[in-house]
């Protein structure tokens, strides 16, 4: 990296694009910048404030989407991390239960084994990752983004926000406009037994009868593996996308859920953390910075990250390269790029969903009507699957965004 003096005092470390952040939405814009063009590997930068394995609190569940994404990437299924499968997701409400099937719907990971193994991934690739190196400020000048950490400075062309919900290049973009488009988790883990419905039967349970108690959400119960070993992964998410309703009181609901699967909530540690979702109108760039993953918005409808956070990347990826080749790093088609990619589909359904359930959500017509939508579709759309060959279609549509 080449050095430059840019006072006095200060010297700065020159590069063409910092990526802060080493989640799933980071790496995934670093591994396919390489697949673009292979010379990134010299040009790019990832920051990450902690070292891998570290903590993430998260269910875990990685749809079909996001495990294409990894095929394309040349990253072979099954990963070789703790994970549990999921063949049937049952959504509850007032007792119908709809059942959604594949092979598989989504696949549990740990978070801090998955992340790392990704971040090992990128390693070997030749991305440069450095951890421990949290960024403390970004100033976007005419000649570059100034990045500071608690160890060095940067000047780099283009910074891209792969730091999650509570990030700081968020809050650049955003600028003056306020967004509060965030949604509130808790969850737990605990011990299961190897010969629980949950792991037997390969289900997990979506509950959103706690609507009629003012959730804009739903509690879950995922079977989950630490280290080969089984493990309920309970948890309660609430979108808050209406901001003016009542909110629910969520230690409630999730004691409630935590009952049901025997669990005494005063034996766990319950932790929470926010979820930023996606919306149409949010900023997702400014001159020289770009939002990827829960930066730019996770799903709404049910708080899905993982998957749209990969995609995030492919997009980004794509979006930096043509900026570096057209030297323009305005962005202005980014927000383009992304809502007419498989991804903005994705969101947008579940954009739209969200909007419709959690609006009319406390009215019972409304839910049992969606019900009996959701059992038809369960019938009629075609299941989701994995196969060890890698995917075409999303290649093909990627060949269609460029
Ligand atoms: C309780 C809970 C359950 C969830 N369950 C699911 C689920 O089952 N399935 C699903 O798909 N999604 C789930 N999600 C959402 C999912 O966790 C996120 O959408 C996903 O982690 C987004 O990935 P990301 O890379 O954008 O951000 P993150 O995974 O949050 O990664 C951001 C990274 O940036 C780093 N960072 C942050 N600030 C800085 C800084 N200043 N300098 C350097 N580094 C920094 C962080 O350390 C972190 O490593 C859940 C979320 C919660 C809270």
């Amino acid at each position: 990296m080449a050095v430059k003096t840019i006072s006095k005092s200060r010297e700065v470390q020159i590069i063409d694009l910092i990526i802060i952040g080493a989640g799933p939405a980071g790496i995934s814009t670093a591994l396919h910048l390489l697949e673009l063009d292979p010379s990134w590997q010299k040009r790019m930068l990832v920051l990450e404030k902690h070292t891998h394995p570290r903590p993430k609190l998260c269910g875990g569940g990685m749809t079909t989407f996001g495990l294409k994404i990894l095929q394309e990437l040349g990253i072979e299924l099954p990963l070789p991390v703790s994970q549990a499968r999921v063949v049937d997701i049952r959504l509850n409400y007032q007792n119908r239960t709809v059942h959604g099937r594949g092979s598989p719907v989504f696949l549990v990971y740990r978070r801090d084994e998955l992340d790392a193994l990704l971040a090992k991934e990128a390693r070997q690739r030749g991305v440069t990752i450095y951890e421990e190196e949290a960024v403390q400020h970004i100033e976007v000048t005419n000649e570059g983004v100034l990045v500071e950490t608690n160890k060095s400075c940067y000047l780099a062309q283009v910074v891209v926000g792969a730091d999650g919900s509570k990030g700081i290049v968020r809050r650049k973009v955003a600028g003056e406009k306020k967004q509060s488009r965030t949604g509130r988790t808790l969850e737990i883990i605990y011990p299961a037994s190897e010969d629980s419905a949950l792991f037997i039967e390969e289900y997990a349970f979506i509950d959103f009868d706690p609507v009629q108690s003012a959730l804009q959400g739903y509690a879950w119960v995922f079977p989950s593996r630490i280290r080969g070993k089984p493990f309920y992964n309970i948890g309660v998410y609430d979108s808050g996308f209406f901001k003016k309703k009542n909110k629910a009181y969520l230690p409630d609901i999730l004691k409630g859920m935590a009952g049901s699967q025997n669990v005494n909530l005063q034996s766990c540690t319950v932790e929470g953390h926010p979820i930023h979702w996606f919306h149409p109108a949010n900023r997702l760039s400014a001159p020289r910075l770009l939002l990827v993953g829960d930066a730019a918005g996770a799903d709404p409808l049910l708080g899905e990250g993982i998957a749209p956070a990969l995609g995030y990347g492919q997009v980004a990826a794509m979006t930096i390269r043509d900026a570096f080749n057209k030297r323009d790093f305005s962005f202005k088609d980014y927000r383009r790029r992304i809502l007419f990619s498989p991804l903005g589909r994705y969101l947008l359904v579940r954009w739209y969903i969200a909007w419709w359930s959690y609006r009319l959500c406390h009215q019972n017509w409304f839910m049992h009507t969606l019900w009996s939508a959701c059992m038809i579709a369960s019938i009629i759309l075609p299941k989701p699957k994995i196969t060890e060959t890698p995917y075409p279609g999303l290649k093909k549509e990627k060949e269609q965004i460029e």
